[in-house]
């Protein structure tokens, strides 16, 4: 688990923004659900034999005797969420969450224990058109993030469950030929979760997957119809997809339409956004048969893109820094503080503390990153005239009232 400091925070914000600003752009509203759920909610949800329930999750007892966990993904708690308080009912929602999640997991770069996701989740819709949304909406998020060119869109159909149950036989049979070359992994899955074999990350694994027979083959009229259209609508505004027919994802609950964001810019940890169709979770949970499609991004793989960019988007703590020496000055300097506060909402204005000379004060004001010095010496305050300086440009202070130092201000922080 990783602490993000106050230097890091800054391009989180910036990436926060825009995250909003996107969402809010195409209707959809925000859902907060509790970090931790009931353990028989992920069992259920995300399936017995994946990755994440056999080795991942953080469990444990609480006081009453209940197995909880610290959530390992949100969609199962944004679903529980719903059907709880009776949102699936003859209604569709566009929703987003935001937080982190738990895995027990090998850490390495871009991959944590407790890492940020942002969630997406639509429900109600039968698509392919909302499929194609989420599409679209990551699509813009890229571009407005300006990291647009790192990263691919890659898509696949998984079917319905029955079609999936067809070419499971056919799967099993393939690797039952094969069995002497399988890795422990796999041996174990290929009779209880044969289609989990294709998302093996082995890289010695590889080629016998790469031979495997293919889903697509398998699926009837409709599946490929829904599949159809979505590629249909990314071909019409013109964004570029590969179909990868080895796209199963690591959780169960998928049907229909998967796809991933990938990159080559992070070695290994190549995901940043994953998701798909999963309508059949919902009366998996207990809910009426109804649709739902979502995804989800891992913020410190976009941050890790983000440091990519030959400009980084760097959002300033500090507009401008008050300097107070002397006495008077210190009382005035508090005063002056708060009327520029009133009178500039958008200031960011850090105050020195602790006094110190003019020049050491001066010092802390550039290593403060601020735009501007203001000035206030005892003589300043006699006056009723204040100091500025432009500290990023070779001019010399100006002594001003406060209105002029204001309307100053406020030409440079708009
Ligand atoms: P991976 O293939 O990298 O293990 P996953 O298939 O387990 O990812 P999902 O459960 O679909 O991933 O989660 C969606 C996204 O969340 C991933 O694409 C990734 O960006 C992020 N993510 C998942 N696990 C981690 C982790 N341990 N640390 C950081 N980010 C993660
Ligand atoms: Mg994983």
């Amino acid at each position: 688990m990783h602490d993000v400091l106050p230097g890091q925070t800054l391009l989180w914000h910036y990436a926060e923004g825009v995250i909003k600003e996107v969402l809010s752009s195409y209707g959809y509203s925000e859902i907060r659900t509790p970090i931790v759920e009931k353990t028989e909610l992920f069992k259920r949800s995300i399936g017995e034999v994946t990755d994440i329930v056999e080795k991942e999750m953080y469990t444990f007892d609480d006081r009453n005797g209940d197995s909880l966990t610290l959530r390992p993904e949100g969609t199962a708690g944004c679903l529980r969420a719903c059907l709880e308080h009776g949102l699936l009912h003859h209604q569709t929602h566009r929703l987003w969450y935001y937080g982190p999640m738990y895995r027990h997991e090998r850490p390495q770069k871009g991959r944590y224990r407790q890492f940020v996701q942002l969630g997406v989740e639509t429900y109600g819709m039968a698509g392919p058109d909302i499929d194609a949304e989420l599409i679209l909406l990551m699509h813009r998020l890229w571009q407005k993030l300006g990291v647009r060119d790192k990263v691919r869109l890659e898509l696949n159909t998984l079917g319905t469950i029955e079609e999936r149950m067809g070419y499971r036989d056919v799967l099993v049979a393939y690797f039952q030929q094969h069995k002497d070359r399988l890795d422990e992994d796999s041996l174990r899955r290929l009779n209880t979760n044969p289609l989990r074999i294709l998302d093996s990350k082995n890289p010695e694994m590889r080629e016998i997957i790469a031979q495997a027979p293919e889903l697509m083959a398998h699926l009837g009229e409709d599946s490929l119809a829904h599949f159809k259209a979505i590629t249909g609508i990314l071909e019409d505004l013109g964004i570029a997809y590969t179909i990868n027919t080895r796209l199963v994802r690591g959780l169960d609950y998928y049907g229909k339409t998967v796809f991933e964001w990938v990159t080559d810019a992070l070695g290994a940890q190549g995901t940043v956004c994953a998701g798909g169709r999963y309508d059949s979770l919902i009366e998996q949970l207990g809910g009426k048969a109804n649709f739902a499609v979502g995804f989800a991004m891992g913020m410190e793989r976009l941050l890790a893109l983000l440091e990519l960019r030959d400009n980084i988007p760097l959002m300033k703590t500090v507009d401008a820094y008050l300097i107070r020496v002397g006495d008077k000055a210190q009382r005035a300097g508090m005063r002056l503080a708060e009327t520029l506060r009133d009178e500039l909402p958008g200031l960011k204005l850090e105050i020195s503390v602790d006094g110190g000379s003019f020049k050491s004060q001066f010092k802390k004001a550039d290593k403060s990153g601020a735009d501007f010095a203001i000035i206030l010496g005892d003589d300043e305050v006699e006056s009723g005239l204040i100091g500025i300086k432009n500290l990023r440009q070779d001019q010399a202070q100006q002594n001003l009232p406060v209105a002029e130092v204001i309307n100053l201000l406020r030409t440079r922080i708009e």
